[in-house]
């Protein structure tokens, strides 16, 4: 009898960490005092699913796979299959000596925007001073992002964009920090809201409908001179944290479970190697509790290509306070270079023991103990009607209109919906992959049919009267423009797609024919340019031609919200969140510089009334 009980009791206490009654704190304990350093170092370890194996997952005891942009299982991959894939994955780490299930993550950063059929969603540029928009984006991703069996994505991007010219502008929601922060709000969305009194800074998920989020990249990516990806961001202190630094202290607040270090630098510093901003600051002043997650081989860009030092990117990412590694492809050389490091101690066991802790407390907060391996009861989520409406809902309350006629004319805008016939235009009128941008599918985008969604032509097909005759041409002569007797045209032009460091630009024109079916169409005919793209870009010298100008941004998949304002179902709302500028040598130039000079202000945007049908 006694030897029963005190094996029993025994064994139950052998499972503390697998019993959700125990307190996390306690779990956490429990499991950190039974994990050899082979394991420990295994969690902070996260791999690309192009090279990840069940069987190298249980061998390497991975922490963490992930898809980096467009590393999907195949490219027109179901919802189920996502789900086998993951799950196959969580067996490999579920069948280690511990059963430590690992953590997928993914850049759901416009909607779950790797997958096809998906909803996409405006990107980050398009959405500003509307926190509930942003909470109920976020709460449609998670839903969409579970319905793959993914648990985290890498969102929200709080950058405070301060360049155009920065190939990422349109991931960052405002130039102007105070929106940023606002709009941090889509953390609750992702993740659940935050119970009232929780304990500053210690990671949240409300349920298993909710995402882990990421807040990043910490911090100054938005900054740096010239708007260089991964370039330096040159300003003091004061500067940075008032510029910077608010979106993190509200994204810690609202319990975000991971921040992901930025690879840029402040002050000629790399973030990836920044100890006083990573640990003295986010975990020691802010209290962050969560763990902070490498960029995709962000530690190799601590040392320059010419001066590739291995061992001192590990030394040096693991004194920063890094906890995950996201080391996509050269993992086992990670690996193999942190053990050796921690059993001939250039580096503390206690560093190590911080990271795991770090990284099982998001584990446990997920619920992934008890819930590791998806079903497929979630699939019907992705790219739900619902969603999509609450897409539509977001590209109309974001366009912002520019010009509506010259003051002596009648406004152009709302268009009349009955007319004999009109001109479509333009090279980003019927292209799906242009109107959603960057990170859709591909990780630099795509142009064409990629997916399931309407386009700005179609939406106009849809929204004239049955009667009204409606023509496109992608690139019309002034000659057919004229020999046709049009009402008016829409011309839809912009910039073609493009994600990080391929869209830096010194110039920001828009790529031509653009501007010559600007040209064409607007000197012979009334005209609305709907402008696509990811920042402000040069429109000045074309802007006598056009009658009424409309920045549609990156609206993502629902081109109907762009033509529920355009032909008056809606009004106009939509400020700018940035500076439009008039020639490229006046960046960078954001709103308060002494000498602030803009075409259009920032929060600038004309509105129109919605027509009484
Ligand atoms: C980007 C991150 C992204 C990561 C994973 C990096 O290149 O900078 O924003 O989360 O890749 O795909």
């Amino acid at each position: 009898m006694v030897i029963c009980c005190w094996i029993s009791m025994a064994e139950a206490d052998s499972f503390k960490y697998k019993d959700p009654k125990q307190p996390i704190g306690v779990r956490i304990k429990d499991l950190m005092k039974r994990m050899t350093l082979e394991e420990k170092i295994g969690q902070m370890t996260q791999i690309d699913r192009k090279v990840a194996s069940r069987e190298d997952i249980n061998k390497y005891l991975i922490g963490s796979v992930l898809s980096g942009g467009g590393s999907v299982p195949a490219k027109k991959a179901t919802p189920k299959t996502w789900v086998d894939m993951v799950n196959d994955f969580q067996k490999g780490a579920l069948s280690t000596r511990l059963g430590i299930p690992l953590v997928y993550g993914i850049d759901a950063v416009h909607g779950h925007n790797n997958v096809y059929k998906a909803t996409i969603f405006p990107h980050n540029v398009d959405i500003n001073r509307d926190p509930i928009l942003a909470k109920k984006i976020g709460a449609a991703t998670a839903l969409e992002v579970r319905a793959t069996g993914i648990q985290y994505a890498f969102a929200p991007c709080i950058a405070v964009c301060r360049d155009p010219r920065w190939g990422r502008c349109f991931e960052s929601y405002s130039e102007d920090p105070k929106i940023v922060k606002l709009m941090t709000e889509i953390i609750p969305g992702l993740q659940g809201e935050i119970p009232a009194g929780s304990r500053k800074g210690v990671p949240f998920l409300g349920g298993q409908d909710k995402i882990a989020a990421c807040a990043k990249h910490y911090a100054g990516d938005g900054g740096t001179h010239l708007g260089t990806n991964e370039g330096n961001t040159i300003i003091d202190a004061k500067g940075f944290f008032r510029i910077h630094m608010p979106a993190y202290y509200d994204a810690v607040i609202k319990g975000v479970s991971t921040i992901m270090t930025s690879y840029s630098s402040w002050n000629g510093l790399k973030m990836h190697a920044n100890r006083f901003l990573v640990t003295d600051f986010l975990k020691n002043t802010l209290k962050f509790k969560g763990f902070v997650i490498s960029d995709w081989q962000g530690i190799d860009r601590i040392t320059t290509p010419e001066h590739a030092n291995y061992t001192y990117s590990i030394i040096a990412g693991m004194n920063t306070g890094i906890d995950m590694f996201m080391v996509p492809y050269n993992y086992t050389e990670f690996i193999d270079g942190l053990t050796y490091l921690v059993k001939n101690r250039f580096i503390s066991m206690s560093r190590v023991d911080d990271a795991v802790k770090r990284i099982l407390r998001v584990k446990f907060t997920m619920g992934l103990f008890e819930n590791p391996l998806a079903d497929y009861s979630m699939t019907k989520y992705l790219g739900s009607q619902e969603h999509r409406d609450l897409a539509r809902e977001a590209v109309r309350k974001t366009l912002v209109l520019l010009k509506n006629g010259n003051s002596l004319e009648k406004p152009l805008l709302p268009l009349p919906r009955k007319a004999s016939k009109i001109l479509v235009a333009g090279s980003h009128a019927d292209n799906l992959g242009y109107q959603c941008g960057g990170w859709t599918i591909e990780w630099q985008g795509l142009s064409g049919d990629i997916t399931d969604g309407t386009t700005i032509l179609s939406a106009v097909k849809k929204s004239v009267d049955p009667k009204t005759e409606v023509i496109y041409s992608e690139n019309p002569s002034t000659n057919f423009v004229k020999s046709n007797k049009f009402d008016y045209a829409i011309v839809v032009v912009g910039e073609r797609p493009y994600a990080e460091t391929f869209g830096d630009s010194m110039n920001l024109t828009i790529p031509e024919p653009g501007p010559s079916t600007i040209t064409n169409v607007c000197g012979s005919v009334k005209c609305v340019v709907v402008l696509i793209s990811g920042r402000p870009v040069v429109i000045q010298p074309y802007l006598k031609t056009i009658d009424a100008l409309v920045a549609a941004w990156l609206p993502g998949t629902e081109g109907q919200g762009v033509t529920d304002v355009l032909f008056g179902d809606y009004g106009f709302t939509g400020k700018l969140a940035r500076t439009w500028f008039k020639s490229v040598d006046q960046l960078p130039m954001n709103v308060g510089d002494p000498h602030y000079d803009p075409l259009y202000p920032f929060g600038f945007g004309l509105t129109t009334e919605p027509k009484k049908n």
